[in-house]
């Protein structure tokens, strides 16, 4: 059978540990054989950051703004003991800030939904993903304990000389104060990137803060995202016969545990860090959510969500056998193939894309799995199967 043509290289971002091992099996077992795979190759793996002080972080990046699309490895965010490890010039910074910080972007995460691993929550037939404004807020803040009477005030300067002034609270006794900002231009963005991904994957978008009690700051919120909708987005939803639903936070935490699944679910800063991991380990398992950053000019990274599996890597090193879920890593390549595909108009590569995944999902179905969805699944006597046995059943079905 003839290969798969490509156009144009997707950025590739390859990573650490167990995950830079499934991330060649995938390759070599599920790709090569069927595409004439087309990548621009940067080694994220953290040996070659700290080869080029984490420029080839930042070029990725740069390529990725140029060409579109990537598909990222999970990588080490290097900490003290990581230093020693690699024997590191510095501590560098996370991999996905950096991106993050280039590209602008807001990360929306999916779980794949599998017939045998039943989310908690019982009602929930469809994905629900989260899209979590990932700027400002309380992971931007200044705080203060105060312990002798006085009082605690809001100032502002304008750079124009003006002044505003507002009483927090008289304190008689200790206490605490925390400060905090966002920026409309990062909200602005937040809601694009939301409501361009919902016409992307054809859902609704579901939308809540707290502006009965912050009538000045959620208010902010909830004012842009009908704006950005209102000027922009409504005749598109209108047409696809999606909405855009605003509400105030505890009333869509109410709506989302009865809901059915099947949209978005855009969060402030904070409520997002909470609620996808309330979402994903409802949904079975980290080893079965992706994680794409969209920017606001429609730039797409694909990644697993999980991060490299460290303990696995090192049985693997040992030469003991591993049963790693190669699944979301699948999945990102999918989504950054199928992205691809779309762009270039390659219908092939759309549809292998499709097939891929679908492969994926009856392998497990079909009782086959790794031991970590072995651990959780209500399929009966389910079939465990090590790393490269996971990844070779779906070659076989996919061929
Ligand atoms: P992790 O790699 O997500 O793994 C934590 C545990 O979750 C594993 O030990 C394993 O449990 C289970 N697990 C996660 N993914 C799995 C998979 N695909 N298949 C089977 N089990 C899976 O998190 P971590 O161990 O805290 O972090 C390791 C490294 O990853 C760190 O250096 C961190 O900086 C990095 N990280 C990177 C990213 C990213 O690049 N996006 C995200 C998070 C973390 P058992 O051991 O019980 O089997
Ligand atoms: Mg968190």
């Amino acid at each position: 059978m003839a290969k798969i043509q490509m156009t144009t290289p997707l950025i590739e971002m390859d990573g650490d540990e167990m995950t830079r091992i499934l991330w060649q099996m995938i390759k070599d077992e599920l790709l090569l054989p069927f595409i004439d795979l087309k990548t621009e190759y940067y080694d994220l793996g953290l040996q070659y950051r700290n080869e080029t002080d984490d420029q080839v972080t930042i070029d990725s990046a740069m390529a990725t703004k140029k060409y579109g699309v990537a598909v990222k490895c999970a990588t080490i965010t290097p900490n003290h003991a990581r230093m020693d490890e690699y024997n590191l010039k510095k501590m560098y910074k996370s991999p996905n800030g950096t991106i993050r910080a280039i590209l602008d972007g807001t990360v929306f995460r999916t779980p794949i939904v599998v017939k045998g691993i039943e989310p908690c929550v019982r009602n929930w037939k469809k994905p629900i993903t989260l899209a979590r404004h990932a700027y400002g807020d309380i992971y931007k803040n200044t705080e203060m304990h105060v312990d002798v009477p006085g009082d605690a005030y809001l100032v502002f300067r304008g750079e124009d000389g003006s002044e505003r002034e507002e009483l927090i609270q008289h304190f008689d006794h200790p206490g605490i104060l925390l400060g905090m900002h966002n920026l409309d231009d990062s909200i602005r963005s937040f809601a694009r990137s939301c409501f361009n991904y919902a016409l992307d994957v054809h859902e609704s978008v579901w939308f809540g803060a707290k502006d009965t009690i912050s009538k000045t700051y959620d208010a902010r919120f909830k004012q842009i995202f009908q704006e950005v909708f209102d000027a922009e987005y409504k005749e598109r939803f209108d047409a696809a016969g999606l909405e855009y639903f605003y509400s105030l936070i505890d009333d869509i935490v109410a709506r989302v545990m009865k809901a059915q699944g099947g949209f978005i679910w855009a969060c402030k800063n904070y409520d997002g860090d909470v609620m996808s991991d309330m979402v994903s380990s409802a949904f079975g398992s980290l080893a079965m959510m992706t994680s794409v950053l969209v920017s606001p000019d429609g730039v797409y990274e694909y990644e697993a969500a999980h991060g490299t599996v460290q303990r696995h890597y090192y049985k693997h090193l040992k030469g003991e056998e591993t049963s790693t879920n190669s699944v979301a890593t699948i999945f990102a390549w999918t989504g950054a193939l199928r992205k691809r595909g779309e762009l270039d108009g390659i219908k092939e590569l759309v549809s292998f894309a499709d097939r891929l995944e679908k492969a994926t999902i009856e392998t497990i179905e079909s009782g086959k799995m790794t031991r970590d969805l072995a651990l959780i699944t209500s399929i009966e006597n389910p079939e465990v199967l090590n790393s490269r046995e996971f990844i070779l059943a779906i070659r076989e079905r996919l061929a």
